[in-house]
């Protein structure tokens, strides 16, 4: 296995660490590994027998050296989605009877499991801001275990006081759970926070490339050994085909991001010009409200903006009928620029109260940036607009 300094750069480490040393029968791109069960001498338990659901195969070992070198993280497991992750972490660290702390406006399905899901299995939660350490205070219990976060807010792209979650967390022997998603690696590492467990939906920037689903969860090894033991007992276990896929997009990972760190800067910047355009929410923005702790917290602000279209509905629509390069879909972390309107497909699921509530009006639109010329989206939405 190939021994990583930690004062190798990311854009040497997205290609070289984890991988196997020496190569497997030479070969430099990682071969596939299609087969479910593998000769072995007798385990020491069922949890190492080498069987696919078992998350042991030589794609997925290789995966889960490389996220954690890219976290700066102790461990890793991948799973079949972003969702499968999440959902794994929550029920390794919650069981019944447990409460926990949770930031309001969360991704849509996390924000629904949540909601509806957890309560059934006897765990409960308490919604607060994240910017509101007072309110984090009032709302612990004395069966309080953990507290979960997202890095940055999807859709309106807020970002919280986490280092003010990770003391709080310490000082109460809370665990802390950050869904990493949006900034990815490469602009953040929330386990350098100190962070205990750190998940990604890997289908968005680490795949990059819109064409498979997948997840992980990256941390402390005591508790990324207990996902691994309930992900085997779930089944929840990624494809060996999209672990190759996985791989593969991850060796691009540094140079799409910072291309689409610099498009979605450019285009917030133009957007937030336009008359058409009454609110920009991009961190990298001045006017901002959390640019200056986005700033201390991140390297980059990330290829995820969203605005709000003066005409509401009825404008983003026919704004988004005459772009040319974004095409109308869900998902964000690919090459192709994406757009949606939340209120209509990742938060489908939320009523239109909870929507109002967050901020997520009608005519809020998603732009998820792609890797394409910076001049020529500027000039998609200036015609579109
Ligand atoms: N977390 C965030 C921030 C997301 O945007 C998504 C999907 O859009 C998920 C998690 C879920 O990921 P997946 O679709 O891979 O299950």
């Amino acid at each position: 296995m190939t021994e990583i300094r930690k004062k190798q750069s990311l854009e040497t480490r997205v290609i070289h660490a984890g991988e196997y040393s020496p190569r497997i029968k030479g070969a430099i791109s990682m071969p596939i590994f299609q087969s479910s069960t593998y000769e072995s001498s007798r385990e020491a338990g069922y949890h190492t027998i080498p069987y696919l659901r078992l998350n042991n195969s030589p794609n997925h070992e290789v995966l889960h050296r490389k996220l954690s070198d890219l976290e700066e993280a102790e461990s890793a497991l991948v799973t079949a989605s972003g969702m499968a992750a999440i959902t794994t972490a929550l029920l390794t660290v919650l069981k019944a009877g447990d409460h926990f702390l949770v930031q309001r406006a969360l991704y849509g399905g996390t924000h629904t499991y949540i909601t509806h899901d957890l309560p059934e299995l006897g765990i409960s939660f308490d919604f607060v801001d994240l910017l509101s350490a007072d309110e984090w205070a009032q709302k612990i219990k004395p069966n309080t275990r953990g507290f979960y976060v997202e890095s940055m807010t999807n859709p309106l792209l807020t970002v919280g006081d986490l280092s003010g979650v990770v003391e709080f967390a310490r000082e109460h022997g809370l665990i802390t759970m950050i869904d990493n998603t949006l900034p990815s690696p490469v602009n953040f590492n929330p386990a350098t926070l100190g962070f205990d467990l750190v998940m990604h939906s890997c289908t968005k920037y680490l795949n990059g490339h819109s064409d498979i689903v997948a997840g992980a969860i990256i941390g402390r090894q005591d508790l990324v050994q207990k996902a691994k033991i309930k992900l085997d007992h779930l089944g929840g276990t990624l494809d060996p085909h999209a672990c190759f896929l996985l791989h593969r997009g991850i060796k691009t990972l540094s140079l799409r991001v910072a291309r689409q760190n610099q498009n979605a800067l450019a285009l917030a910047t133009f957007l937030e010009q336009h008359s058409a355009v009454s609110r920009v929410n991009y961190p990298g923005l001045f006017s901002h409200p959390d640019h200056q702790r986005a700033k201390s917290l991140f390297t980059g602000y990330g290829g995820l903006l969203s605005f709000d279209h003066v005409g509401g509905a009825e404008g983003a629509h026919a704004m988004i009928d005459r772009l040319e390069l974004a095409a109308e879909a869900v998902s964000l972390g690919g090459v192709e620029t994406l757009i949606t309107i939340p209120a209509e497909s990742s938060h489908a699921g939320l009523s239109t109260e909870e929507c109002e509530a967050f901020g997520i009006g009608a005519g809020l639109v998603r732009l998820a940036v792609g890797i394409e010329s910076e001049q020529d989206l500027v000039q998609d939405f200036a015609s579109a607009l």
